[in-house]
């Protein structure tokens, strides 16, 4: 099915959204998602924006609150393919928390950072992946905290499923996409987004002097971790690209929804009363 639609992305000429929002409509045709069957719910930020530039549902929420959004959706419709999608500040700062306990719930979403290591909309403050040492607004002198680093904290947390990709490789992380939607559980996409407007180290060419395919094996939880790792030990000399870790592990939905019934199409709640009324307005 056909996600296009006729709004025009307002990123700024070259952003690397657009290789997301590419990728990601590709991912959802490929896949062979329906738009009456899709939601797409975002945070506050510049990729953020993204409801608004791909035909299915969507929904752009509060600042840092992807993940409690999506889980609620899902809940209420396990019937639906649920793509959270927010950057790093609103993921990793004012949504950290989500982000931790999402990997370790384990419920059936996908949630994809456009990781521009900067707060864009808001013209250029550093974010919770703002490289140590990189001059922004808010670090004159150089950013003097260690960055977080959200692909080795998502493992611990214990998410099923952890990829890395670069939005200058469209191909690459439409594949990439495919397979988060594919995976039954919490699968959580670290995109790797030039800021050519803010951010002026992590450029395009700084990716692609650095990045790689790796092919190690996603289910050894080892191996991975090394991966997620590489990195930070090598001061970014080398940076992975693909599934890092993949397992399959019981998922939240079916304790939370109780024999996965559609909430919409059955609208009782756990007591046995009729609570149609309460999604009347959304129908
Ligand atoms: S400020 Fe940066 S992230 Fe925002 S639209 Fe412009 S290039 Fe993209």
């Amino acid at each position: 099915m056909e996600f296009n639609t006729p709004e025009k992305p307002q990123w700024c000429p070259g952003c690397g959204d657009y290789g997301i929002h590419t990728a990601l409509k590709q991912a959802l045709h490929e896949v062979g998602a329906h738009p009456k069957d899709t939601v797409i719910v975002s945070g506050i930020g510049c990729g953020s924006k993204i409801p608004n530039y791909v035909r299915s549902y969507g929904l752009e929420g509060l600042h840092g609150r992807v993940i409690p959004t999506s889980v609620g959706i899902k809940i209420a419709n396990p019937e639906l393919t649920v793509i959270g999608i927010g950057g790093d500040g609103d993921g990793f700062s004012e949504g950290g928390n989500h982000f931790i306990h999402g990997a370790r719930e384990n419920f059936d979403i996908v949630y994809i950072v456009q990781d521009n290591h900067i707060y864009g909309l808001t013209t250029g403050q550093a974010s919770p992946t703002t490289p140590k040492g990189m001059k922004t607004k808010t670090t004159p002198d150089g950013n003097m905290i260690n960055e977080f680093r959200p692909v080795p904290m998502a493992l611990v947390a214990g998410a099923t499923f952890v990829a890395t990709a670069f939005a200058g490789d469209i191909m690459h992380l439409k594949e990439v996409i495919k397979e988060a939607i594919a995976h039954k559980g919490f699968a959580f996409i670290d995109v790797y987004q030039p800021c050519v407007t803010w951010n002026k180290l992590n450029t395009y060419d700084w990716y692609r002097e650095r990045v790689y395919k790796t092919t190690h094996d996603p289910s050894d939880w080892n191996q991975a971790w090394e991966k997620a790792w590489e990195p930070y030990v090598t001061d970014f000399e080398k940076i992975p690209l693909g599934v890092i870790y993949k397992k399959e592990r019981e998922i939240a939905d079916d304790f939370f929804s109780p024999g996965r019934k559609n909430l919409v199409k059955e609208p009782l709640d756990p007591n046995g009363i009729d609570v149609s009324f309460l999604a009347k307005e959304f129908l």
